[in-house]
């Protein structure tokens, strides 16, 4: 086997621990009818194991030097196929194609929230991510409200999923070994389609766009009310005017969203 010449710049770190990439699929809670999408290929280490345990397995890689090392994963699992493509460019119209899918992935991580926005909010979400991510990334996406790690992030992925941490994930698995430890988190998709999403978001954005703003300044910033209009609307849902974008929650941002939708 020819000795590989793994590029940093596709976030090109793979897993060859047997024993991890099972716990990976385990975690993943897939099963003999599930249709799986992966996102980076790689040498197809996670992509054999997944292949051994769901109906399908549909893998993006955007590296066509790693064709060479598919022949056995393809020649020994007919459930497996392997587009050497750029999943970012992937259209909307070709992820509604897939049907009831799972995103099972070990992202390369220099687009791992472009990647996780693209799946959320296209027309055919999964029905859940498994997806291992740098530490810090899962750090903001569990965090709490009023803590450094709270943020856009979380927010926006609490509107899509219920996100859980399934472990920590050592330097030292990863081949090359990156700087920095990993996390495995497991996001359930649930159905908020009466939450208008995209002004939630805009909302998000504003509110943290001077951490060292408050709230209600932030706001300002972006909508066309008026101070005492939004300091009103604070005071309806018992928020103190005073606070920053970093104390609300997700219940209370739909609910503020819900109140300046009123003025506009
Ligand atoms: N799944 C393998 C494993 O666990 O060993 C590889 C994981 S590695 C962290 C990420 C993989 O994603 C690399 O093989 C890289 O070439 C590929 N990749 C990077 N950017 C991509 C993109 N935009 N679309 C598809 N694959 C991409």
């Amino acid at each position: 086997m020819k000795v590989f010449d793994y590029k940093k710049s596709l976030g090109q770190n793979f897993i060859y621990d047997i024993n991890l990439l099972n716990a990976i699929v385990s975690d993943s809670c897939v099963d003999k009818d599930d249709f799986v999408l992966e996102i980076g290929t790689g040498m197809g280490t996670l992509t054999a194991v997944l292949a051994n345990r769901v109906k399908h397995v549909l893998s993006f890689e955007i590296d066509k030097r790693l064709e060479f090392y598919h022949t056995d994963l393809l020649h020994k699992n007919l459930n497996v196929s392997v587009r050497y493509e750029d999943f970012l460019l992937l259209s909307d119209r070709d992820i509604c194609s897939f049907g009831n899918y799972k995103v099972v992935a070990n992202l390369p991580y220099y687009i791992t929230t472009q990647i996780i926005f693209k799946l959320l909010e296209c027309g055919n979400p999964p029905k859940s991510i498994t997806i291992m991510v740098q530490k810090e990334v899962a750090d903001r996406m569990t965090a709490k409200p009023n803590t450094k790690d709270f943020g856009i992030l979380t927010l926006n992925v609490a509107l899509h999923t219920k996100p859980k941490l399934m472990r920590i994930v050592k330097s030292e698995v990863f081949t090359p070994q990156p700087k920095v430890d990993s996390a495995l988190m497991h996001l359930t998709s649930y159905d908020n389609s009466c939450v208008d999403k995209q002004a939630v978001k805009k909302l998000v954005k504003c509110a943290f766009g001077s951490r060292r703003k408050t709230l209600v300044n932030n706001i300002l910033a972006c909508y066309n009310v008026t101070r005492l209009q939004i300091v009103q609307c604070l005071t309806n849902l018992g928020i103190d005017a005073s606070v920053r974008g970093e104390a609300l929650n997700l219940e209370q941002f739909i609910a503020l969203q819900e109140q300046i939708k009123k003025l506009c």
